[in-house]
């Protein structure tokens, strides 16, 4: 893959890296599409972290699907997909991590504490292998973004992140792999981030800016589901993920919440 990478390089392509855990959906799409606009040689990674799953999460039943995932990646023009196996990247004698300070102490990183370490780990790899100039992250995860994009400043990687909007179901979903875990009786729970989001939405449009107020509403009608189990609702701010108690700025709404056994995240801006 690096002597590839060089080679395009030589040719003067510009490369655009999207990396993904596969089982892709129209959100993973979207980011590739979002990176031929900036760049013209497109290469996708397919890799299931094991680092970034602690014991007792889902890395064995983590959905996969190869062949479908390659042809939909040859469809949205991609020229390399890198799909390399777990001893490649992580051979035996592995223990060098990438892990930053403050940013993984917010959200997702209270109950998942070795997450971010594990994927700014990958993140830096993969980066050092597809060499590319740019690569995409989706703002469906948040607080990844933020800490690619630190974790990019802090280590100099001469690539530029862009980031593309969250993709949504028709019913307003955010599209996950994980979404094939639920069942059709549990999708009105599912769909309940995205309905406490809008009312919090709705409450900010109207007025209301006490940020306990609104986490209340959330809480109630996520809570209204069988088999919802939050675990966190947090309203912060959209750089440093520190609590914002009133909403008289552009504010970060994001939740994490279990449906049955599956964990979901979703996030939105409230502005005033
Ligand atoms: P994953 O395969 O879940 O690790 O995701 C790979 C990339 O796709 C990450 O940058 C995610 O933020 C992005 N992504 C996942 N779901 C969505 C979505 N619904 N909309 C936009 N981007 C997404």
């Amino acid at each position: 893959m690096q002597a590839h990478s060089d080679e395009m390089r030589r040719l003067g392509k510009k490369i655009v890296f999207v990396p993904t855990m596969g089982f892709l959906h129209e959100g993973h799409l979207s980011l590739m599409r979002e990176g031929l606009r900036h760049g013209d040689y497109l290469v996708v990674s397919i890799f299931v972290n094991p680092a970034q799953f602690a014991p007792g999460e889902d890395l064995d039943s983590y959905p996969r699907s190869l062949e479908r995932d390659l042809d939909l990646v040859e469809k949205e023009n991609a020229g390399a997909v890198f799909t390399p196996r777990d001893s490649e990247l992580y051979p035996g004698g592995f223990q060098t991590y990438v892990s930053l300070e403050h940013l993984p102490l917010h959200l997702c990183g209270i109950s998942r504490p070795t997450f971010f370490r594990g994927v700014a780990t990958v993140v830096s790899k993969l980066f050092n292998i597809v060499k590319p100039h740019i690569a995409v992250f989706g703002e469906k995860d948040f607080q990844q973004l933020l800490i690619i994009r630190r974790m990019v400043r802090d280590m100099n990687f001469d690539i530029n992140i862009v980031n593309a909007p969250i993709i949504r179901e028709p019913d307003g979903l955010a599209m996950s792999s994980r979404n094939a875990y639920l069942t059709k009786a549990q999708r009105p729970a599912a769909l309940s981030l995205y309905k406490s989001l809008l009312s919090a939405k709705e409450l900010v449009q109207n007025k209301i800016i006490d940020a306990a107020r609104i986490i209340d509403e959330s809480k109630k009608i996520i809570n209204s589901h069988m088999e919802t189990e939050i675990d966190y609702i947090n309203v912060c701010d959209p750089q440093t993920l520190d609590d914002l108690p009133v909403i008289d700025r552009t504010a970060l709404m994001a939740l994490a919440v279990r449906v049955g056994k599956t964990r979901l995240i979703d996030n939105m801006l409230l502005t005033p």
